[in-house]
């Protein structure tokens, strides 16, 4: 973002945040939000240092504290009763949500709404459960970690001869760029640079599990939790095939529904839902085992009746309240342009 538009950004939502949040709703029309986070830590996160930025505990709760003043929280099972036309919901809610299954939500997260009342739904990815494999993502985060502590001509030559280019410059930045460019398609030259490095993910996933295993799955479902699919191992939905998108989305939800005996179904799409077709949905939803999805392009409405869009609260790291107040203005200015509603085709 050109720093003149960012200046203009700043200094209108902070404008915007200072009209009372229940008028913001009315005015865009929003009587629920649905906020997402990935991971709340104090502590430095491997797996993730290179993805994207996250919040620390303060930081979490006092967004927690501005939501719990403003919105009134509610339950996936209330938001799917409501879904049904079976229950209400109370005026300015929030539904809050939590992607990709990080043992923090067991070891941070929950027991911080627990105590504040708050319930939550986490999506998961079904084959990252108990720490079987590491998302590709997250091995590219650990390799530039590695290879940042020891650049050397060798390493550098080893990468050029994996990554099949010329040269790659030995700065941070360029390393960095090139470890988070290898796709989902090509994740298998991550373990092929892995092992150039040393780097043996399978101790990785032991030492430092970085994912819930089953046993904290139940015990989160016991406290009163709720659990969705995140598809099985993360890909980018708008380069696949239909028929991998749907198979990605049924096999996560079955397997997550039938290893934790759940009687409803959700998923959230993992990156985005941008270019999904309507006859994913109507492929989805036929199946009979999905009772509401998720996506993350904002506080935007969606053409799909049992398909909600939520918004990151830690993108970009500043506090809840002006995060939501950016998001209300986004959206109003949609609303003006006509644009507000996702069109599928
Ligand atoms: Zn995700």
């Amino acid at each position: 973002m050109m720093i003149k538009e960012y200046l203009k950004h700043q200094i209108i939502s902070r404008t915007v945040s200072k009209i009372p949040f229940s008028i913001l709703g009315k005015m865009t029309q929003t009587n629920l939000i649905i906020p997402y986070y990935h991971i709340v830590s104090d502590n430095e996160v491997l797996h993730v240092k290179h993805l994207y930025e996250y919040k620390n505990i303060k930081q979490f709760t006092d967004d927690i504290d501005f939501l719990l003043k403003n919105y009134s929280p509610i339950s996936l099972r209330d938001f799917l009763a409501n879904l049904d036309n079976d229950l209400p919901l109370p005026k300015n809610a929030f539904l809050l949500t939590f992607d990709d299954g990080f043992r923090e939500v067991h070891d941070v997260i929950a027991p911080i709404l627990l105590e504040k009342g708050v319930p939550a739904t986490f999506f998961i990815n079904s084959a990252f459960v108990d720490n079987q494999e590491l998302c590709y993502q997250h091995k590219a985060s650990i390799l530039t970690v590695c290879i940042e502590k020891r650049v050397t001509g060798n390493l550098i030559n080893g990468l050029n001869r994996i990554l099949d280019i010329e040269s790659i410059k030995s700065t941070a930045e360029e390393i960095r760029y090139r470890m988070l460019s290898i796709t989902y398609r090509d994740r298998n030259l991550l373990d092929k640079i892995a092992r150039l490095l040393d780097m043996d993910f399978s101790r990785y996933l032991k030492e430092n599990r970085p994912y819930l295993t089953s046993h904290q799955i139940q015990k989160l479902l016991k406290d009163g939790f709720t659990i969705g699919a995140h598809s099985i191992d993360h890909p980018p939905y708008p380069l696949l095939h239909l028929s991998e998108q749907v198979r990605q989305t049924l096999e996560s939800v079955r397997s997550i529904k039938s290893t934790f005996g759940l009687d409803y179904g959700v998923f959230a799409f993992p990156n985005t839902d941008q270019h999904v077709s309507k006859l994913f949905f109507s492929k989805i939803n036929g199946a009979g085992i999905i009772d509401a999805s998720f996506g993350n392009r904002g506080m935007m409405s969606e053409s799909i009746s049992n398909h909600f869009q939520r918004f990151s609260l830690e993108k970009p790291l500043i506090p809840a309240q002006r995060i939501i107040a950016i998001q209300y203005m986004r959206k109003m200015m949609r609303v003006m342009t006509g644009n507000s509603k996702i069109k599928r085709t």
